[in-house]
């Protein structure tokens, strides 16, 4: 009785395996395991082409390219666009770094945490940040504006929230990160939105050129997710003291949400929807 049983099982895993109905194994993984490389993205599995590529076909109506501060707008002037993508040179830093004034000696406008650099900015954005810190000063009386860091030279490596050097907003020179002294030093998204004061720096910025660079509209997840920055323009970041300047027109159209349904808009998103970025991941732009 037991050998009759066992010689069927016999011939029924056999003829399972004739029929191909057992999986073939594969050394492939699994389809939801991406490798990854040591920075946590997404690396390609594609075996790479035994023949050459084929070189990119000349037009004159090419006018893509990839972004350098020599041949792409956006890396230089009022919308210039740096970051984990978009990265510049040290030398393209340093130079920046001597066109900038220095916002304590001009403006009196003061650093609240005087080891984040020399306090210095753009001359047309330092002199309308001047005017903005003035307007909060009148509508809210005992309330001020304060730096916290402005340009930097060098970048910083500890997670989500640091950049590498030349990687940052802070390299533009058009950027300060604000505090109200009043609510103390820490820099706390949620702390700073329960405050009116903060709310009307959101609401009147553009007013002065300014947006708030890394609004939650489009952090792109939770902050304690790995770092987002999509192809749509998603930045990663929620910084609600991170004011950056980009002229009065771009700042109103990225306030009013011109390119982004009456929304706020994210400087990425706003670059790629006027065509001035044309890959957001590649970081290519129009060219000059
Ligand atoms: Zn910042």
């Amino acid at each position: 009785m037991l050998s009759t049983f066992v010689i069927t099982a016999a011939i029924a895993v056999l003829g399972l395996k004739i029929f191909n109905v057992f999986p073939i194994e594969k050394n492939e993984p699994a389809g939801d395991e991406i490798a990854s490389n040591n920075d946590g993205e997404p690396v390609s599995n594609e075996p790479i082409a035994d023949e050459p590529k084929p070189e990119p076909v000349a037009s004159s109506s090419v006018l893509v390219t990839k972004a350098t501060s020599s041949n792409c707008t956006i890396k230089n002037g009022y919308l210039m666009l740096i970051n984990p993508n978009f990265t510049v040179e040290t030398s393209f830093i340093a130079t920046r770094k001597t066109e900038l004034i220095s916002l304590s000696y001009h403006y009196g406008i003061q650093e609240a945490n005087r080891n984040n650099g020399d306090n210095l900015m753009d001359p047309v954005a330092a002199a309308k940040l001047y005017e903005m810190v003035n307007a909060y000063k009148v509508d809210y009386p005992g309330h001020e504006i304060m730096t916290r860091s402005c340009f930097r030279e060098r970048g910083t490596n500890c997670g989500r929230m640091c950049y590498p050097t030349g990687t940052t907003d802070h390299h533009t020179g058009l950027t300060c990160d604000l505090i109200d002294q009043s609510y103390g030093s820490s820099l706390d998204t949620s702390l700073y939105n329960q405050h009116p004061e903060w709310r009307w720096l959101k609401a009147n910025s553009y007013k002065y050129g300014f947006i708030d660079r890394f609004p939650s509209e489009w952090a792109g997840g939770p902050m304690s997710a790995p770092r987002n920055l999509n192809e749509v323009g998603t930045t990663g970041l929620y910084e609600t003291w991170h004011y950056r300047y980009v002229g009065v027109e771009a700042a109103t159209e990225i306030a009013t949400g011109k390119y982004n349904n009456g929304q706020y808009d994210s400087l990425e998103h706003y670059l790629l929807s006027r065509g001035l970025v044309t890959d957001l991941i590649n970081a290519t732009c129009k060219a000059n």
